[in-house]
């Protein structure tokens, strides 16, 4: 009788908040359906999560099928790992991850816990060098890219836009001129809709070569599976398959897994304390009338930025609760006018939130954020309206589609001053409210529909689970 051999995945998220976050709910899905998964956490994040539950958590729920392991992303720890330095972690990438990785599964050390070779592997998208590493031990590779579909078919493009002179952009350009060169967003994206990495002045940028190599990578892996939901992105998606047929449309990840495990309290995947006092401040709101403020885990702001910010906010005289990480700020600290501007009476800060949990608050309105992946989900699936205020890398094409296409919010890019802050906080929360809350109310059902048995993202959740069982079986 043939020995049956488990079905073992190795997931490994390139080492930052958004990219765990996601990356951690599909290792609980597979566990869900008997996977084994083994989590390659980067020492520093690993030692970050001793802050929270997950780690016990995971380990405690999926005793058999759960395990961490960990390696270094090569930095030092006092590294900021955010803002401009976050390129020495994809640096750190190619000289020290990836050779790590390989000597981990060529000695076996990722086979310990479980007492089987990994059957597959899933690579964060911006980590594809990894996809030989795979392929010379004979194990299968699927990428999972934690951006949109649209913005993974731009990225895509790039070699496309500097062949045809889109990019790099010519000074004093015209950056409201439909983009020609990424297939189906002809009438979606502008040249300022671009990935912040088109920005570059030169197309041997670092982050641009990065990205378009990481990009065109993908298709050499088993499949592709991106976070997403068919109907978000349809348009994207038809192009994607026409050159990788295997995608898995498994998106919002938080929201699915929310669906096939419902618990009343989740332990947080956050790499920071959450700091809980927000919540009983926001039960002290009235209902819809809050701005939430966040940009996500990496931005770093001009202090010039964050001061009209805070004027447009006090301006519109609304509540508003803003997440204000410590280390989010380049140069001088605003320190005068956070003061003057009375957050204590009309604002709340905290330098970390449980983000799913104030978005689903009765008492928030909008969502003033840098339109980073993840954020934008959880704002879809919570049916709140957002300001979009997009920093970098893909930020500036979901901006794009909250603005325009699918209509949830209005899009701030390259703008920031606070009479625009506070027309917008007006607008979002007062005169066109029902509007936004309508076409939000709309795309949330749209969404949590794919999530329900039979629905898109659950079926192809299925087919992903069954794929990788099957995957055993072909190369044993
Ligand atoms: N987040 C959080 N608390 C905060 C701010 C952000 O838990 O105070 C989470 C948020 O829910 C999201 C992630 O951090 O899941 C940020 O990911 P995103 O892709 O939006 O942006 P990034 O940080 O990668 O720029």
């Amino acid at each position: 009788m043939a020995l049956e051999i488990p079905s073992h995945v190795i997931v490994f998220p390139f080492p930052v908040q958004g990219h765990v976050n996601s990356m951690l709910k599909l290792s609980e899905l597979l566990c869900l359906s008997g996977i084994h998964v083994t989590f390659l956490n980067s020492d520093h994040n690993h030692c970050l999560f001793s802050t929270s539950d997950i780690r016990s958590y995971l380990l405690y729920r999926y005793p058999d099928l759960f395990n961490f392991a960990t390696i270094s992303d090569g930095l030092s720890d006092d590294h900021p790992r955010s803002g401009n330095r976050i390129k020495d972690l994809f640096k750190a990438i190619e000289i020290t991850l990836i050779p790590l990785f390989k000597d981990m599964l060529i000695s076996g050390r990722l086979n310990l816990k479980f007492g089987c070779f990994p059957t597959c592997i899933i690579i964060d998208g911006t980590m594809c060098s990894a996809i030989n590493v795979g392929k010379d031990m004979g194990i299968p590779v699927i990428v999972f890219r934690t951006i949109s579909a649209s913005c993974f078919w731009a990225f895509f493009n790039i070699p496309n836009l500097i062949e045809s002179n889109e990019i790099p952009l010519k000074d004093n350009c015209d950056m409201d001129k439909y983009v020609e060169s990424v297939p189906g967003m002809e009438k979606i994206l502008r040249l300022r809709d671009l990935p912040g990495f088109c920005r570059a002045a030169d197309s041997s940028d670092f982050g641009l070569q990065m990205m378009m190599n990481q990009t065109q990578l993908t298709i050499n892996a088993h499949g592709l599976i991106l976070n997403t939901a068919e109907e978000l992105e349809e348009e994207a998606l038809t192009q994607i398959r026409r050159l990788i047929p295997n995608v898995y449309t498994i998106g919002p990840l938080h929201a699915l897994l929310n669906y096939r495990l419902p618990l009343t309290t989740r332990p947080s995947t956050s790499l920071w304390e959450e700091d809980r006092s927000c919540m009983a401040w926001l039960d002290s709101q009235h209902p819809r009338s809050v701005i939430y403020v966040s940009f996500g885990s990496i931005a770093v702001m001009k202090s010039e930025d964050i001061v009209e910010i805070l004027h447009g906010l006090e301006n519109s005289g609304r509540p508003f609760l803003w997440v204000f990480r410590p280390n989010s700020v380049h140069g001088v600290w605003p320190v005068r006018e956070l003061g003057s501007i009375g957050v204590k009476k009309q604002g709340y800060m905290v330098e970390w939130a449980p983000q799913e949990e104030v978005l689903a608050h009765p008492s928030v309105g909008g969502f003033l954020t840098h339109s980073g992946w993840n954020s934008t989900l959880e704002s879809l699936v919570s049916g709140v309206p957002m300001i979009c205020w997009p920093y970098f890398g893909d930020q500036q094409v979901n901006s794009r589609f909250v603005g325009e296409v699918w209509k949830t919010g209005l899009d701030m890019k390259d703008l920031c001053d606070r009479k625009v802050v506070e027309k917008m906080v007006n607008e979002l929360l007062g005169v066109k409210k029902d509007m936004f809350l309508e076409s939000t109310k709309v795309m949330a059902k749209l969404v949590n529909k794919s999530l329900v048995m039979g629905g898109t993202s659950s079926n192809h959740l299925d087919r992903l689970i069954n794929d990788i069982k099957v995957i055993v079986n072909k190369f044993n």
